[in-house]
């Protein structure tokens, strides 16, 4: 494989497959490069399968090897919402303030033993061909009562990692790249497309 579409339209993900990237003999493309390529909806009951949808659609439209992923945060007091609906949780077009507000509306009152969430990623590889192969990570955690640090996107301000004490939002981006259900699955695909790059 020497050549790689990253599909998405995030730059801050772009950026994050890019840096991934950096050392492996691919040519990388996004987006940007292929305006033809039909939005799809996120409209799959998984991870999976939503980052599967968007990397098999790049693949099919472009006739190249593309990248997709998926994310978000399950809540176990909440039977793992907001899951696939973490970006739109308090509606469509809802921002982090909204979804935040929501989630702590959603567990006002449960005890923080009860408070137990992870975010999850899937990242999907897929072939012109169709053929997939999915990478995934995961970071377990405590919702907070209350948000915390100014960093980091999405819902890390409420989103304590036990180990370091500290929420996503009051860690440094380098160490939350490294420890993140994204950077887990990054790593998961490094691995994999060393193993096949040129191949
Ligand atoms: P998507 O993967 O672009 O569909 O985004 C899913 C949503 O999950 C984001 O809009 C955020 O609300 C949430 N999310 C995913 N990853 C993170 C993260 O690293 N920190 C905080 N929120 C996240």
């Amino acid at each position: 494989m020497n050549e790689l579409l990253v599909a998405t339209g995030n730059r801050g993900k772009l950026r994050e497959f890019e840096a991934l990237l950096r050392d492996i003999e691919v040519r990388v493309y996004s987006l940007v490069d292929f305006p033809e390529v039909p939005p799809v909806e996120e409209d799959g009951i998984s991870f999976a399968e939503n980052a599967m949808k968007k990397a098999r659609n790049a693949a099919l439209a472009t006739g190249k090897p593309a990248l997709a992923d998926d994310s978000g945060l399950v809540v176990d007091a909440l039977g793992g919402r907001p899951g696939v609906h973490s970006a739109r949780f308090a509606g469509s077009g809802a921002d982090d303030g909204a979804n935040n507000a929501k989630l702590l509306r959603e567990l006002a009152g449960v005890p923080r033993e009860s408070r137990r969430a992870a975010f999850h990623c899937v990242i999907a590889l897929c072939l012109p061909e169709g053929e997939c192969q999915t990478f995934a990570g995961e970071l377990s955690g405590i919702v907070l009562d209350a948000p915390r640090g100014e960093g980091g996107f999405g819902y890390d301000p409420l989103f304590l990692v036990p180990e370091y004490g500290r929420t996503l939002a009051e860690l440094p981006l380098a160490l939350k790249n490294r420890i993140s259900h994204r950077g887990r699955a990054l790593n998961e695909l490094k691995d994999f497309l060393q193993a096949h790059a040129g191949s």
